[in-house]
C-alpha cells in the first residue's frame, strides 16, 4: 500500500500548505467530494474534504491526509489540455 501524503498544517490548523506548495494564502483550498469536484460544504453531501486549488490533491480536514487527486483540475487561469 503507498504511504499517504499529509499536507504541512501550521498556525493552529488555519495554514494549509499542499505539497505542490499551494497554500491558505495562495490559491488556497476548496470544499469538495472524493472525486475533488467542488460542493458547497452541507451536511449530507460534504464529506470533509477539501481539494487543492492549484494541483487537485483531496484532502481528509480530519487528518491533513491526502486521499486522492483529481483527474481534471480546473486550474485558475489555466488551459485545459484537450
Ligand atoms: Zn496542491
Amino acid at each position: 500500500m503507498k504511504e499517504s501524503e499529509r499536507i504541512e498544517v501550521s498556525n493552529g490548523g488555519d495554514h494549509w500548505e499542499c505539497l505542490c506548495g499551494n497554500h491558505t494564502m495562495a490559491s488556497g483550498f476548496g470544499t469538495c467530494d472524493g472525486n475533488g469536484a467542488s460542493v458547497e460544504p452541507f451536511e449530507g453531501i460534504w464529506e470533509g474534504l477539501y481539494a487543492c486549488h492549484d494541483c487537485g490533491r483531496v484532502i481528509d480536514q480530519e487528518n491533513y491526509t491526502v486521499i486522492s487527486k483529481a483527474e481534471n483540475v480546473r486550474s485558475l487561469g489555466a488551459t485545459p489540455s484537450q
